[in-house]
């Protein structure tokens, strides 16, 4: 199965197209819209602490009274700092910008804080700099400081979320979040992205680890904690110089949308919505967040990016929130009759900031001043947005504090991954791990023994970190790369040192003498967003190369603790049956060291730490068991909510958990590519030896392919490709996030083409699919293709087994079909899909 249903999301998308530009009324009449009082009965007001001023308020006006619509507009406006330079900073004032994941001044991931300061500080001047735009408001600077100032290297790399969650601790996220504000206030930037407060419902998607739980419970107290630390407190050190501010994202239902598709379409009902999505908004509005992010999904089939209703009637009147809602990554572009370039239904929604990365932000700034203009948007709205921004710039104290370099904080180095900040993340690593098996109490380990370490987690730090670390998908990362940070076997190997035992570290779990006990730190690669969508929770599917390895060292009579590094609970019954001893690290960041502060006694054969983390995801029975959540009906996971053992607890977990996989049938699974145009998430393409062109047009051409839309039933509902024989040339399907088909291949499913040829193929023809690590697997289909009838609708089906492809290739597909030719050919398409369901098909076989 694809980790997207493009059918339903499709269809949603046509019954409840997103409001309209004529649908758009002032703020003031928005109860006619639909606020009313279901709305009030559901979703409460906000007392948030930080109240309005009226002195502020007036500034406001004065403020405004000046501003030409430019001005306004470009407040409205983030770029992003690989797409605009500091003159058009200079030119246009924008309000805000910002490095996305990855994302580094002058693009040097080995960018020093004086060269984050010294970005800072030109951009700042740049914007109040008033001769070309005539305008004096500072700007500021938002990034994703999600685990620590994790762009940064060298910055103190908290434990993700998930593992906070399971550390359930308050008081201990607050310090976690006011160490980070330092941190990223020594680089001279004003603004996070933070916390993300998303209720995970379903563990397939690929941000479970950025959120703290599948229950509110926790969100809730988390999210209010969080913003203290972040911004401090009304009336003691709100937004002062050490703080920053922060946004509570992504607004709304995120972690519930359907299967865990990212960016998917969340169907609970709007109590639903309140009670299990929403609740970090309640803990962190009432503590005073200034920015809320809206998020990519839909809800009910209508994108949240143009959902007024959600964004202007539930959040900003009935909630009472008086900051603003920044965009996500482009994410008005995908609103209904939108593009990245223009969107007014965003804007008239209620979306006060776009985000606007790549070459977007400045058609998007001309088309938005013109559709002004044209009372597309009424100026009311701007000037609400516009407010909303600088009543936020004006609390975070933006026109008073001195320019980025001149802070209190700046340039404080020693800050940056500052001792004290180790320390708080060790102690949050060490509350973060939970104890699934302890069999003979084999845990603590005596450090004073030969003990061996292995696994591909057990030396580095990247694997450890997860996602958004360094670089986005945080990948890429080497060891070097997080100076004053720590491996799990660094702690590990200097405990045991220190007491007088001996370490060997084999990845390969090879040894020269026996040891007395194995430690095993193995687990998920580091991923980040719909990259880390999965069909289903099975660890390693089709290549368990991890429980080979726990089979080889039980099997030489050696004790084994599993140390899991994961960014959810995923299916490891077969793991779990190979191990002594068995804990859930999550993600534990850049001090790894401190998980040998738990697993290990002092020299003196004291405890040094408890386990004290408890699961805030329930663990799968099963790999199908994707959304089990505590409270469920039917509830029945292999370890519940709130499960982990302590030192000298009973035993829970037996040596012979089922290992058995029962996958339910599907009636039918299907990913569908063509059916009478290209289907979302998937974009078509061309190319030819020099460039790649997706198809946004009815024609298109190049050295190797000319493209067309054809008619067959109804206009436009076919393709047409012409190979011209000069190039090598391809047409295919392509989703920006990787799709896992490992179901699909297990299933014995084909892809399934509706075509008609018409002219002979003159030589091969290869139909073939794509991924991540870049593979190309196909086959030769011109004999075949030769064999159908001229000019004649022919159906074909061509099995996955012929596409010869491993595993891991096949569960990071990111163009599902390709059709490539050298030679001269002519056929039309009307149908693309893989599909297991069985057609009638001239069946192509291998
Ligand atoms: C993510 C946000 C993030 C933004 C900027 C988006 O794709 O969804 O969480 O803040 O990118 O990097
Ligand atoms: C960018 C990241 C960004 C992410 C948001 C990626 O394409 O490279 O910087 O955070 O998109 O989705």
């Amino acid at each position: 199965m694809s980790n997207r249903k493009p059918l339903l999301i499709f269809a949603a998308s046509i019954l409840l197209t997103a409001c309209s530009v004529n649908q758009v009324s002032q703020e003031g009449n928005s109860k006619a819209l639909g606020a009313n009082s279901k709305t009030d009965l559901i979703w409460p007001k906000i007392n948030s602490e930080v109240k309005q001023d009226e002195a502020i308020e007036l500034r406001i006006n004065h403020l405004l009274k000046d501003m030409t619509l430019e001005q306004k507009v470009a407040q409205m406006i983030q770029p992003e700092i690989r797409d605009i330079t500091v003159e058009d900073m200079r030119k246009y004032g924008f309000g805000s910008y910002l490095n996305g994941g990855g994302a580094y001044p002058n693009n040097n991931k080995h960018s020093t804080p004086s060269d984050w300061i010294r970005l800072a500080e030109e951009m700042y001047q740049a914007s109040v700099d008033d001769s070309l735009d005539g305008s004096k408001i500072p700007t500021m600077w938002g990034t994703d400081a999600v685990h620590g100032h994790n762009n940064v290297i060298g910055a103190t790399l908290f434990p993700h979320n998930i593992g906070l969650g399971a550390a359930n601790n308050p008081a201990l996220i607050e310090k976690i979040a006011r160490a980070t504000a330092v941190e990223v206030m020594a680089t001279g930037i004003d603004w996070v992205f933070a916390p993300t407060v998303a209720t995970v419902r379903d563990d397939r998607w690929g941000r479970t680890y950025e959120g703290y739980s599948e229950d509110p419970e926790i969100v809730k107290a988390y999210s209010t904690a969080i913003v203290h630390g972040l911004q401090g407190r009304y009336h003691e050190d709100f937004l002062g110089d050490d703080k920053v501010i922060s946004t509570v994202k992504h607004f709304v239902g995120d972690g519930g949308t359907s299967k865990g598709v990212d960016q998917g379409d969340n169907r609970a009902s709007e109590e639903e919505l309140f009670k299990v999505h929403a609740q970090g908004y309640v803990g962190g509005l009432t503590a005073g967040a200034q920015t809320v992010m809206a998020s990519f999904n839909s809800w009910k089939g209508d994108k949240i990016h143009g959902n007024r209703y959600l964004l202007t009637d539930v959040l900003k009147q009935r909630m009472g929130f008086d900051g603003f809602v920044v965009g996500d990554w482009n994410g008005h572009g995908q609103i209904k009759n939108c593009g990245n370039e223009s969107c007014p239904q965003a804007i008239n929604a209620g979306l006060d900031v776009f985000m606007a990365p790549t070459s977007s932000w400045k058609p998007l700034f001309y088309n938005t001043v013109e559709q002004v203009k044209n009372n597309i948007i009424p100026m009311s709205r701007i000037d609400d947005a516009v407010r909303r921004i600088l009543r936020v710039k004006i609390r975070a104290g933006l026109f008073e504090k001195p320019s980025p370099k001149n802070r209190a904080l700046s340039g404080k180095v020693e800050l940056i991954g500052a001792e004290s900040h180790r320390e708080i993340a060790r102690q949050a690593v060490r509350e973060s791990l939970v104890l699934l098996k302890n069999k003979n109490d084999l845990l603590p380990l005596l450090p004073k023994q030969r003990v061996l370490v292995a696994g591909d987690g057990a030396d580095n730090i990247g694997k450890q970190s997860g996602g958004w670390t360094i670089t986005w998908q945080g990948t890429g990362n080497s060891n070097q790369e997080f100076p004053g940070g720590s491996s799990i076997l660094d702690g590990i190997s200097k405990q045991v040192k220190a007491a007088g035992g001996s370490v060997e570290f084999s990845e390969s779990g090879s040894y020269k003498q026996k040891p007395d006990v194995a430690i095993v730190i193995f687990g998920e690669e580091p991923y980040a967003e719909g990259h880390g969508d999965l069909d289903n929770l099975e660890y390693q599917r089709g290549n368990k190369k991890d429980l080979a390895l726990l089979k080889k060292l039980k099997a030489a009579g050696i004790p084994v603790v599993s140390l899991f590094i994961s960014g959810r609970p995923l299916w490891v019954n077969p793991e779990l049956n190979q191990s002594d001893a068995f804990v859930a690290v999550w993600l534990p960041g850049s001090e790894g060291s401190a998980v040998a502060d738990v697993i290990f006694k002092d020299s003196k054969g004291k405890v040094q730490h408890d386990f004290k983390g408890k699961l805030s995801f329930s663990w799968p029975k099963q790999p199908e068991q994707t959304d089990v959540n505590r409270f469920d009906k039917d509830y029945q996971p292999l370890l519940p909510y709130g499960f982990g053992l302590k030192y000298g607890d009973n035993e829970y977990l037996a040596d012979n958990l089922t290992e058995e996989v029962a996958f339910q049938e599907e009636i039918e699974r299907q990913v569908v590519l063509f059916e009478r145009s290209t289907k979302a998430p998937f974009v078509s393409f061309i190319s030819d030896s020099n460039s790649v062109s997706e198809i946004n047009t009815n024609t298109l051409n190049n050295e190797a392919v000319s493209f067309r839309t054809k008619d067959r039933f109804v206009q436009e509902d076919a393709i047409e490709l012409q190979f011209s024989g000069k190039d090598a040339g391809k047409y295919g399907f392509r989703d920006s996030f990787p799709n896992d088909l490992r179901g699909y291949f297990e299933a014995d499913a084909s892809v399934y083409l509706d075509l008609k040829v018409d002219s002979k193929p003159s030589g091969s023809i290869r139909v073939a699919m794509e991924c991540e690590s870049e593979c190309n697997n196909g086959i030769d289909i011109s004999s075949q293709l030769e064999a159908i009838p001229l000019n004649k609708w022919t159906k074909i089906a061509v099995p996955l087994k012929c596409f010869d492809m491993e595993a891991k290739d096949a569960a990071k597909v990111t163009v599902p079909l390709v059709i490539e030719s050298q030679s001269a050919l002519k056929l039309q398409l009307f149908d693309a899909r893989i599909t297991t369901s069985t057609i009638d098909a001239s069946i192509i076989g291998c």
